[in-house]
């Protein structure tokens, strides 16, 4: 995922898309694996020594749903709105005039696979949940309820769920 800054010299605007496989990586406890190639839509824009480049990031990957533990795809959009700007040039700012949307580029190339990955990391849900309707797994023998059916008593099983089954009966 490359912008070459010179196909905008004449033009100074320009759309590309771009498709790419990624790796999976993991975070924390957790690997996340992409199911098909990530797509990248982006529309780039000089203005004065910036390049304005607004992308649109299209992944499907494989979760572990947090109840059942069972791979689940997801597939999510990330919009972003970044600026770029020659090293020398990047290096010649003062400190304040430097902020998280701006970023420098070597030669004539604007490099964007990193920025893709780090807006995907940043966009993966907290909740992991493979249907609203997951059952989970049975808390005493470990069944998955969304697939087999058990005889184990939930009742007193524990004592937070036990409050809340009481809140229920109130209500
Ligand atoms: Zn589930
Ligand atoms: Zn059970």
């Amino acid at each position: 995922m490359k912008i070459n800054v010179l196909e905008l010299k004449h033009s100074r605007e320009a759309n590309y898309i771009f498709k790419k496989e990624f790796d999976g990586f993991e975070i924390g406890q957790d690997k996340v694996q992409f199911v098909k190639p990530v797509q990248l839509k982006v529309q780039v824009n000089v203005a004065g020594e910036e390049i304005l480049v607004r992308g649109k990031i299209t992944a499907v990957f494989k979760l572990i749903c947090n109840r059942c533990l069972e791979p689940y795809n997801t597939e999510i959009y990330v919009n972003f709105m970044e600026n770029f700007i020659k090293e020398d040039k990047y290096k010649k700012l003062p400190v304040d005039e430097k902020d998280d949307n701006l970023h420098s580029y070597k030669g004539d190339i604007i490099e964007l696979d990193e920025l893709v990955k780090q807006n995907i990391i940043l966009s993966l849900p907290i909740k992991r949940i493979c249907s609203v309707n997951c059952k989970g797994l049975c808390p005493q023998c470990g069944k998955n309820l969304n697939t087999e059916k058990c005889d184990c008593k939930i009742d007193n099983v524990d004592p937070r769920l036990a409050k809340l089954k009481d809140f229920f009966k109130f209500n």
